[in-house]
């Protein structure tokens, strides 16, 4: 008989550490005597990274998943809502430069072609995402995504959270601790322990970590979410890395905190990624403080530059502040899930962070480990196998969908014209450039079931950044006007209704740390 699962052993306590450990004690009960035993270790010498501000909407349903409460996560989080990115500056570079990619899918989305009937009209009406969908218009006015009286996790326009991630991660720990029975070991690991046997199919295989204070954790699943050391995966089974500089340039982050100028300034609904002459800036509002920072290529720009075009975004403020360098390594192993040891979060890969696409990894692995937590060593190959392709598959598409933005922008500095180099373009993406010449993105053009960004994503960002698609050869499409024009109509009867009836973004959190939400 082959070993059964009895034990996972998590190593590391970041967020993905702290995410994958309750998805798996959730679903397995380790609250109860039969429960999976969950253990997760945790250095108190090596931090964890300490950023990561954005989620998805994905996020709700997790912490649904973990049996926490909205209000508390909003409360002791510093959370906010997300409705989207605003990206400033990233086609032409100019004041006036800008677009949405909302969460809201555009109206009638699969039903009818919007983007055709908007393209035909161009120049005469206003930009795609803000016709299409209302969501833009909620957060040009810094309005909430829901009011007090919708229930927790419910919505009235889709939404994702700007979080702390610092407390974040206390907060998990304690909810993980608390309600879902992980055992929690402050530790460094030192050694990794492999199976010492000449025959068995787990040969190979880790059965136990030696800790600094602890002695040996044993386990029959081990979960690597070690960060960038990718202590697990990459240096104890030596899986090699695969870097995604070639096409993705970013390789450094200045990171600060800004402090709102009062209590009652606006918090914005949305990312704000501005476009700079050698990568971005990201500016995430949170309840007490704005998280920013430029993500730049070393190759297109010195730290001092860096740090002089962050100086001129924060304003007088930033002589005052504290800037964190954080090296960025763009890419993933080859492989995701080796014999018995999983690597989830940074020690998986990391490609830089626009469109916060970390997080959403980090669950997705996490729901995967849980809901097809191998029986026994027997089935783990199998399962590993089918990991590897999924999680393979989606780190292409984010690394096609991340270089989209880049590739239609006019800007003129090196870091921008080097981008447009199609000799960086990844090949899947440029098949799909070809498709869009001739019509918008549909969920068709992707053959999988994982996707991570759907078809609409995609064409927000196209027509966003101005792409055209040349629908003069398919007449067809034009065909049904009248439904396209009333879909037109309801998304400007949805934006006066939104509009009239949202709360700000300030004032939904000032009422949810007061009365909180109705709990489900
Ligand atoms: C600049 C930047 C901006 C980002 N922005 C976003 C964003 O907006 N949205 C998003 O989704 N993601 C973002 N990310 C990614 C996000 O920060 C991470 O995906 C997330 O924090 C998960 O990190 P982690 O838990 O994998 O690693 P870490 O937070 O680094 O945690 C690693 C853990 O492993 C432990 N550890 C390491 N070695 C040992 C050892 N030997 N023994 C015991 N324990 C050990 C450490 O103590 C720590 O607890 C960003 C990342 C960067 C760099």
């Amino acid at each position: 008989m082959s070993k059964l699962t009895k034990t996972v052993v998590v190593v590391g306590g970041g967020i993905a550490g702290w995410l994958t450990a309750g998805r798996l004690a959730a679903k397995h009960q380790s609250h109860k005597a039969h429960g999976l035993n969950v253990v997760l270790i945790e250095s108190a010498n090596i931090p964890a990274v300490g950023v990561g501000e954005g989620t998805w909407p994905t996020m709700r349903n997790t912490l649904k998943a973990l049996g926490i409460s909205e209000t508390d996560f909003i409360r002791e989080c510093d959370a906010s809502f997300k409705q989207g990115a605003k990206f400033a500056k990233w086609c032409t570079g100019k004041e006036d430069d800008f677009y949405y990619h909302p969460l809201v899918l555009p109206q009638g989305f699969g039903k009818t072609d919007l983007a055709a009937h908007w393209l035909a009209k161009q120049g005469q009406v206003s930009s795609f995402s803000n016709e299409v969908c209302y969501q833009e218009a909620i957060c040009e006015q810094g309005l909430a995504p829901k009011t007090i009286r919708t229930p927790e996790f419910s919505d009235v326009a889709n939404y994702a959270y700007h979080l702390d991630s610092a407390k974040f991660a206390v907060f998990l720990q304690k909810h993980c601790q608390e309600k879902l029975g992980i055992t929690h070991i402050i530790d460094d690991v030192v050694v990794i322990n492999s199976v010492d046997t000449e025959y068995d199919a787990d040969k190979g295989d880790i059965s136990s970590v030696t800790t600094q204070n602890h002695g040996d954790i044993s386990g029959e699943l081990f979960v690597d979410c070690t960060g960038f050391s990718s202590l697990l995966l990459g240096k104890h089974f030596g899986i090699p890395f695969k870097s995604c500089r070639d096409s993705l340039f970013i390789d450094t982050a200045l990171a600060l905190q800004v402090p709102y100028d009062s209590d009652d300034s606006s918090i914005a609904s949305h990312t704000i990624s501005t476009g700079q002459e050698a990568g971005w800036i990201w500016d995430i509002g949170l309840q007490h403080r704005r998280g920013v920072g430029y993500v730049y290529s070393s190759q297109h720009s010195s730290e001092e530059e860096a740090k002089a075009v962050l100086a001129e975004y924060v304003g007088e403020k930033f002589s005052s502040l504290d800037v964190r360098k954080i090296p960025i390594v763009s890419g993933h192993r080859e492989k995701l899930w080796h014999k018995n040891c999983v690597a989830i979060g940074l020690s998986a890969g990391f490609l830089e962070p626009l469109e916060a696409s970390a997080l959403v990894m980090v669950e997705l692995a996490a729901q995967m480990v849980s809901e097809q937590l191998p029986q026994s060593r027997e089935v783990m190959e199998v399962v590993a196998k089918r990991f590897n392709e999924t999680a393979l598959y989606r780190w292409q598409k984010i690394i096609d969908f991340l270089k989209l933005h880049y590739i239609l922008s006019e800007r003129t500095e090196p870091f921008w014209a080097d981008n447009r180099d199609p000799e960086t373009i990844p090949q899947s993406l440029k098949e799909l450039m070809k498709l869009w010449q001739y019509r918008a993105p549909a969920d068709h053009d992707f053959t999988s079931n994982n996707e991570v960004f759907p078809a609409a994503s995609y064409q927000y960002v196209l027509y966003g950044m101005g792409f055209k698609s040349d629908y003069c050869h398919t007449t067809y499409i034009f065909e049904d006007k009248e439904l396209a024009e009333s879909h037109f109509m309801q998304n400007k009867k949805l934006i006066d209704k939104a509009l009239s009836s949202l709360p700000s973004n300030r004032e939904l959190l000032n009422k949810i740390k007061e009365f909180g939400f109705s709990r489900i």
